[in-house]
């Protein structure tokens, strides 16, 4: 899930304590184990709402709730979102994947009052070269980001590394989302853009944690939500990538609390 234009702006960055990113971390590793387990599961053939079912099943094993669901009426645990969807796709039994398609998938959990969140686009099967470079890139993009979750660094590093990275590859940043801090809420302050805007944005310290969530397109940067009020699409149905991690500010430098590595 994102922040949209309604968020935390303007709200006090939380500082968390050693204890409390310790238990985000187990809140992340939750998310991170749905999202390897979906990334196994992804083929032709598959509905969303299988996805959905399996996502909420393995959250709740692990003793977590799923946070989406239920998030200002959201139906589902998962959004999925295929090709030019880009984020808040409903889960759906009648939705398949065909071969050749992306699909983002975006999880988030709630564990012991604190909450994780991570996304990552999995290709389905073999998918052309431009979407190919789209997922590469996007995820590229969230990797340089998170090397300027630094103390003293300011958000706008954070959003400079993405820009330069999805610009130079003469891909579109999606403007309309952003990421955000996280905690015991889902979205808190600050807003994480993908895009520069201004001066003067809010100085990293320890023990700050953001969700950084780079939304990318192939075409126009332009996007719309869709009659069902949730899945947005770009404008020209050109293809859509997202990539998420949350990612603590430490005295050791960027701590990934969603890394997939383990489970891998
Ligand atoms: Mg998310
Ligand atoms: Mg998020």
């Amino acid at each position: 899930m994102n922040g949209s234009a309604e968020g935390s702006g303007g709200k006090a960055i939380t500082i968390k304590s050693r204890d409390e990113i310790r238990i985000m971390e187990e809140a992340n590793r939750i998310v991170a184990e749905v999202l390897t387990l979906l990334e196994k599961t992804v083929a032709p053939g598959i509905t969303t709402l299988e996805l959905d079912q399996l996502a909420e099943e393995l959250c709740r094993k692990r003793g977590a709730v799923p946070a989406f669901k239920g998030y200002r009426g959201f139906p589902g645990s998962l959004c999925v979102s295929i090709n030019e969807e880009v984020v808040h796709g409903i889960p759906s039994r009648k939705r398949k994947l065909k071969k050749g398609d992306i699909i983002s998938v975006d999880f988030g959990t709630l564990y012991k009052g604190y909450y994780g969140d991570s996304a990552v686009t999995i290709p389905v099967g073999r998918i052309d070269s431009v979407k190919h470079k789209l997922l590469k890139v996007t995820e590229e993009s969230l990797m340089k980001a998170i090397e300027r979750v630094v103390a003293g660094n300011r958000v706008s590093d954070i959003s400079a590394a993405v820009q330069d990275h999805v610009e130079k590859n003469g891909l579109a940043i999606v403007r309309q989302f952003v990421g955000h801090g996280i905690g015991s809420s889902l979205h808190e302050a600050p807003e994480i853009p993908n895009f520069v805007q201004g001066s003067g944005s809010p100085r990293l310290q320890e023990g700050m944690v953001v969700a950084i969530e780079p939304m990318v397109n192939v075409g126009t940067h332009k996007v719309r939500v869709l009659r069902d009020g949730w899945t947005v699409v770009t404008c020209d149905n050109k293809p859509s990538a997202h990539f998420e991690h949350s990612v603590a500010v430490t005295g050791e430098g960027p701590l990934v609390l969603s890394s997939r590595e383990a489970f891998s």
